[in-house]
């Protein structure tokens, strides 16, 4: 099975919609690590995509705070300008899709987190040693994480705990191998990696072969909707910048 791993969406159906076209025929199963909403101006048509599609969600830190289950003093202003607004856009249905969702998830040869095997929710792998800390908590070869939205593979080099970062190489098939790896397929709807190019990876299941990939989508299509939801022009600009 062709699985499309997706993360990060938060809310921008311009992005999403573009990554489905580009991977088209190419995967039977989505798997999506959370935070489908928040920042975005598209809560409910995100929502609905995705769950017209056959797939399996996880809960994210924005997620959760749509649904007030998060105490949102911690976020910056902007962050707590969108969740408001999110809150009181999204559909009673879609308010009930996002409580239902797992944190983790186990299939296979696989584990998902939204943010990390130790820290479902809360916790940015950013690094190395962070990654090296996350190793222990769980037990099978491979982890998808998102919440960065940076796209990385963290491979666990020995077993004193050595962990190195490896960039991405796009649109290059990557064959797992059995390694110990946590695995970041970037976000959809808000990359943070200096590239504004939305990500997402395709996974081979059986074969453990994944490759990730970034795709060009119409930001200001997306920009022009949040300015007129009124949302914060911080939020909007980051976009074309991709941080
Ligand atoms: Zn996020």
């Amino acid at each position: 099975m062709r699985v499309l791993v997706i993360s990060d969406i938060h809310a921008n159906s311009t992005a999403f919609e573009t990554v489905l076209e580009d991977a088209k025929n190419q995967w039977e199963y989505v798997w999506c690590l959370g935070d489908v909403v928040g920042y975005g101006p598209d809560p409910n048509e995100c929502c609905d995509l995705l769950q017209s599609l056959p797939h399996l969600c996880l809960a994210g830190n924005h997620d959760w705070a749509a649904l007030t289950r998060l105490d949102i003093r911690t976020f910056n202003a902007d962050a707590r300008r969108a969740v408001n607004w999110t809150r009181e856009t999204l559909t009673i249905d879609n308010i009930a899709y996002l409580e239902a969702l797992p944190t983790t998830f186990v299939l296979g040869s696989y584990t998902l987190a939204h943010a990390s095997p130790r820290e479902p929710i809360w916790e940015y792998i950013l690094d190395p040693l962070i990654a090296a800390l996350n190793f222990p908590h769980f037990e099978t070869p491979y982890c998808f994480v998102g919440h960065t939205h940076t796209p990385v593979i963290f491979q666990l080099t020995d077993d004193r705990g050595d962990t190195e970062a490896h960039q991405p190489v796009y649109r290059q098939p990557k064959h797992l191998n059995g390694q110990r790896l946590i695995i970041n397929p970037g976000s959809v709807g808000q990359p943070r990696d200096s590239n504004k190019d939305a990500a997402y990876g395709i996974l081979h299941v059986e074969d453990a072969v994944f490759e990730h990939r970034r795709v060009p989508y119409d930001i200001k299509a997306t920009q022009d909707r949040m300015r007129k939801h009124d949302l914060p022009e911080r939020l909007i600009t980051r976009l074309e910048h991709g941080w």
